[in-house]
Parts: C-alpha cells; sequence; structure tokens
C-alpha cells in the first residue's frame, strides 16, 4: 500500500500504540479524583500537558486539551466572541478548514458581520483586506497557518502585527502546519492556536487549543471544572497521553524527517509536471508545506483518477477529507481562481513518515498511463 493522504490522518506510531495501551490497562482512575488512583492519573496529564505545551513554544497551563482540532477551532471563535458581547464582527479567510469556515457561517446567521479574506492565485490571504477589514468592533481574526488543500503557509506574523494594532486578538488553526513545520506561539504572536493529534501519528478525537495567558475567552462546553474551568468534561486521558507520546516522538524525528519528507514532496511535484502533460500545480511554489502536492488535471475527474489509484493500492485525497463525500466544488480552489471544471479534477497526495522514494517511483510509475487513458476515452481537448 501506498498511502499519501497523511493530510487527512496519520496511521499511529506503534510507541504511541503501546503507551496507550499500557495507561488504559493500568491507569482508570478519573483525574479529578483525590485518592492516589485518581492523583496519578493527573499527575499524568501534568506530564502530557507540559509536553505538547514545550512543542508550541507555550506554558502547560497555556494548553487546552479538546475532543479534536474541531472543537479547538470552535472554541476559539465562540470562547472569543462570546466573551465580547459588545462586538459583533468576525474576520477569517476564504479557504479556512470547514471547522472554521462553518463556524462562521452559523456566526451570519445570527447576525454577525463576518468578512472573508480573499486569497490570491496561490492561495495566500490578502493583509490589505485585513487592514481594510478591521474595525473597533472586530471581536478576532482567525486565519490558519497553512491550508490543508493546497499547503499554502500564511504570513500570521504579519497578521498579528496589523490586528495587534488595532487590539483584535488572533486565532491560526495549526492542525495542518504541526509537525511538518515550525510552529511556535512565541513566534507567531498568536493568542490562540489549535492542533489535531491524529496529523502527528496520534489517536483520533483529542486535540489542543493554546490559549495565550490574558487571552479573554470563555468555556465553550459547560459542567465540570477540568482544564482550569475552561473546558468540561472527564478528560480523554488515554487519548491525552498518547497525544503528548506522538509529539515527543515529534521532536526525536523532526530533524530526520523533515528533510526527508520534503524532498519526496519535491520529486512528486517535479515527477508529475515532468511525466503528465498540461496539468495544474496548487499552491505557492514556495511558501508551502512541501509533503502537500496538490494538481488538477484538466479534462479528467478527480474522483476518476482517485479510484484508479486506489485499485494499485495508492491511497491519495480529491480535496478536504471532510468535504470529499459532498458534491460542492472545493472552496478553497474555487478561492484561487480555478474554474470548477478545474477544481473538480484537482488531487491532494499528502506525504508523511511511512512514504518512500519507492512510494513516490510508483506513483510516477502508475499515473500518466492512468490520465492519458482517461483523457483519451473522455475525448479531452486540450484546445476547447
Ligand atoms: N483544521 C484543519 C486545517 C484540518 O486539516 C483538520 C482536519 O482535517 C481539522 C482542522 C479538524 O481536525 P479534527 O479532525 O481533529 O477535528
Amino acid at each position: 500500500m501506498v498511502y499519501l493522504d497523511n493530510n487527512a490522518t496519520t496511521p499511529l506510531d506503534p510507541r504511541v500504540v503501546e503507551v496507550m495501551t499500557r495507561f488504559l490497562r493500568d491507569h482508570f482512575g478519573n483525574p479529578s479524583s483525590l485518592y492516589p488512583l485518581g492523583r496519578e492519573c493527573r499527575d499524568m496529564l501534568t506530564d502530557a500537558r507540559e509536553v505538547v505545551a514545550g512543542a508550541l513554544g507555550a506554558h502547560r497551563s497555556e494548553v487546552v486539551f479538546t475532543a479534536s482540532g474541531t472543537e479547538a477551532d470552535n472554541f476559539a471563535v465562540f470562547g472569543v466572541l462570546e466573551a465580547h458581547p459588545e462586538k459583533d464582527e468576525f474576520i477569517t479567510s476564504a479557504i479556512e478548514h470547514p471547522a472554521i469556515l462553518e463556524s462562521a457561517k452559523f456566526l451570519e446567521r445570527k447576525g454577525f458581520k463576518v468578512t472573508y479574506l480573499p486569497v490570491d492565485e496561490t492561495g495566500i490571504v490578502s493583509v490589505e483586506a485585513l487592514r481594510d477589514a478591521l474595525t473597533g468592533r472586530t471581536a478576532l481574526v482567525s486565519v490558519m497557518h497553512a491550508n490543508n488543500e493546497i499547503g499554502t503557509v500564511q504570513p500570521v506574523e504579519e497578521i498579528v502585527r496589523i490586528a495587534h494594532a488595532k487590539g483584535v486578538p488572533v486565532h491560526t488553526d495549526a492542525v495542518q502546519t504541526f509537525g511538518k513545520i515550525e510552529v511556535d506561539t512565541r513566534k507567531l504572536g498568536v493568542d490562540l492556536l489549535s492542533v489535531s493529534a491524529h496529523k502527528v501519528y496520534g489517536p483520533k478525537g483529542i486535540g489542543a487549543l493554546f490559549v495565550r495567558k490574558g487571552t479573554d475567552i470563555v468555556p465553550f462546553i459547560h459542567g465540570g471544572h477540568q482544564e482550569k474551568g475552561l473546558r468540561a468534561g472527564t478528560e480523554n486521558t488515554a487519548g491525552i497521553i498518547g497525544f503528548a507520546e506522538a509529539v515527543r516522538i515529534l521532536g526525536e524525528r523532526a530533524k530526520k524527517d523533515k528533510p526527508r519528507l520534503e524532498a519526496l514532496g519535491e520529486k512528486l511535484r517535479r515527477g508529475i509536471e515532468e511525466r503528465v502533460p498540461r496539468v495544474k500545480f496548487n499552491g505557492h511554489a514556495e511558501k508551502r508545506v512541501k509533503t502537500t502536492v496538490n494538481f488538477a488535471f484538466p479534462g479528467l475527474e478527480a474522483e476518476a483518477i482517485l479510484l484508479a489509484l486506489a485499485t494499485k493500492e495508492i491511497y491519495v485525497s480529491t480535496g478536504s477529507a471532510c468535504s470529499s463525500e459532498s458534491e460542492e466544488v472545493s472552496p478553497v480552489l474555487t478561492a484561487i481562481g480555478l474554474r470548477p471544471e478545474i477544481a473538480r479534477s484537482a488531487v491532494r497526495f499528502s506525504i508523511g513518515r511511512t512514504n518512500t522514494d519507492e512510494d513516490i517511483d510508483q506513483v510516477l510509475g502508475e499515473l500518466p498511463p492512468i490520465v492519458e487513458k482517461f483523457r483519451q476515452i473522455s475525448a479531452y481537448d486540450p484546445n476547447a
């Protein structure tokens, strides 16, 4: 199998499985309990929080564990807006993950003014549009660190400078950058930042929101006093332990993995450009998470390519995993200016730790004849 859908999810690292299995077997205590069974779990959560915080350049008191990256995004948006009842404007970008885009649409239905910052043809957000959109009524700016479909990395530091000059806090969704490029909350300067464990070889159903000390935010889930009263509900203890182990392994492997995986991404990108005629690369050539490679294959339906590759046990994606079952054209590809029929031909290849040179060779061997065959069947006319 050649798994090239690592932006959708990643396989659990075997050491994460081991740590979680041991934890599930030996530590059933409730971390809120005062006796030793609970206290030992609480101590383990504290250690885990320290690991995740450390990787983000944060203090452990600034990390709130959530049930997913999606929940972290929702908490950031609704938690900050709720804390500023006098403000009714929200600024985001046109290419956010549905976790933010759908939250924005919900806010619009509630009467909020939402600005969707446009992006250029490489997917970079317009900071000029941000300057124009900020007002005294803006409660929050949320712009993702890198896009899940095309990998474009946003100028988050600049966005933060512009928004902070107007006293507006900034959230960034770093789900697709954490573990791939540097994610340092101090350098980025953001007030809130979301991550998710299953994108970094950890378990599904666990994420975290970094909340900078002093940020005004109110709970999004109400109940007990877990997570310092910011996120009620008995903690997903095994998930948190697994998340921390995955993050620890990231730190261990980062130096070796990053150049190797980026080289595989570049090999795939160049290989497709050289071997498949009339493709369109989507994203920014440089300001990109290089393990995300997105190409449109004009004249074809991406789904046909995906299924043909799947018969060769090569697994890729036609867009973000969350929207792959809907008929809708990707808002990301529309926002970078692709016509609907071109957007529908776009395939995302996302590289991860398990991939090798041979995997890329296999794709570069199988893909060109598949594209060629489908173009013949569909009587594709490149001049039409
Ligand atoms: N944000 C981005 C950019 C993502 O790519 C994803 C997952 O696809 C999410 C948020 C949602 O994370 P989770 O699957 O943990 O809810």
